[in-house]
């Protein structure tokens, strides 16, 4: 055999590995089933009076008193690995459809969209279009809206601090900070230069096109009890200062890859500042495939590129092993959790 023939097989053979190995990484997802004890159980029979959780996924949450219902980010749709790497994301707006029947809401008050990221705010127009609630969040969310032809009475914009009353609940936007990618590529593509969406974004587009557009925190208020959601686990210093919860659901999307000094930090800024005495872990599972099948860990080229999802929970492990009674629970998938009784 020749040089050229010798060099050729060698470049067939390590395309094939490569396309082997890419392949294996975006059908295979991280198996969280050691953390599986720390799945709280649904609520049986909850009293119409209480305040209950539903998780659908990532850090999309319903909250319903019963006679007020508010949905957090509405994510349904869950891409292709393969789309969501090279080609175009859209809404799917019968897996949406199928998502808002498999949570039997008997209404739908208020969506907030906590950023603009695909995973967040791709569903949120159809959803409450879909509903006839009313959409919430950024100006980059409300592009989003916008490019979905949502009417402007369905579109209002998140002010930093502004209380936001609905029903008997008060939720109020914080401004916060996205995580902080440890990937310095991803973090280029999805957090630098200028991260907002500036036109109506009419899908399908290139995930990225999804620009951040700034994340919040948001602090929800009952007259039974208050918790909050930060759905990307990053944090402004100081930014909820004399706010105290009982409770945080908290994400930890991509913490494992980041430094130990992240999360005491990320601990410190949420979980301390708040006194909060229970953490429902959000944002650690898949946004790949479908909404459809049950809620697993993050495709594994995710979990390269960004995540470390395993690492996210030993160090969460290891935070609230250093806070005394300190809880950390997982939600089931759809049915109802009680959080205020
Ligand atoms: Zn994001």
């Amino acid at each position: 055999m020749n040089l050229l023939k010798k060099i050729i097989l060698f470049l067939l053979l390590l395309a094939a590995m490569v396309s082997a190995v890419f392949f294996y990484s975006i059908h295979t997802f991280v198996d969280i089933g050691k953390y599986k004890n720390w799945e709280v159980s649904p609520t049986a029979n909850p009293s119409k009076s209480a305040v209950t959780v539903q998780f659908v996924g990532v850090s999309t949450v319903v909250i319903s008193d019963d006679s007020t219902t508010l949905m957090t980010d509405g994510f349904f749709t869950r891409p292709a690995p393969i789309d969501m790497v090279f080609g175009v994301v859209e809404p799917d707006t019968a897996d949406i459809r199928w998502g808002l029947e498999r949570l039997v809401l008997k209404k739908l008050d208020a969506v907030f969209v906590t950023h603009s990221h695909f995973d967040h705010a791709i569903d949120a127009p159809e959803v409450v279009r879909l509903t006839g609630a009313k959409m919430y969040g950024s100006e980059s969310t409300a592009n989003i809206g916008r490019g979905w032809n949502l009417p402007e009475s369905q579109i209002q914009l998140f002010e930093n601090k502004q209380p936001i009353k609905i029903g008997q609940f008060t939720v109020t936007p914080i401004l916060s900070r996205h995580f902080e990618f440890a990937n310095p590529e991803l973090r280029k593509r999805t957090l630098g230069g200028k991260q907002e969406i500036t036109e109506p974004l009419v899908p399908p587009v290139p995930a990225l096109d999804y620009k951040m557009g700034g994340a919040y925190t948001l602090f929800i208020e009952h007259p039974k009890g208050s918790f909050v959601l930060q759905s990307s686990a990053g944090w402004l210093e100081g930014s909820l200062k004399g706010i105290q919860t009982d409770i945080v659901l908290m994400g930890i999307g991509g913490l494992g890859a980041q430094t130990p000094e992240y999360h005491r930090s990320y601990f410190k800024e949420i979980v301390d500042e708040l006194q909060a005495k229970q953490v429902y872990l959000v944002h650690w599972d898949a946004f790949v495939s479908s909404i459809r099948k049950p809620i697993r860990g993050p495709m594994l080229l995710a979990d390269w590129i960004a995540g470390k999802t395993l690492k996210s929970f030993e160090a969460t492990e290891r935070e609230a092993a250093k806070r005394e009674g300190l809880k950390v629970n997982l939600l089931p998938q759809w049915e109802k959790v009680v959080l205020f009784e």
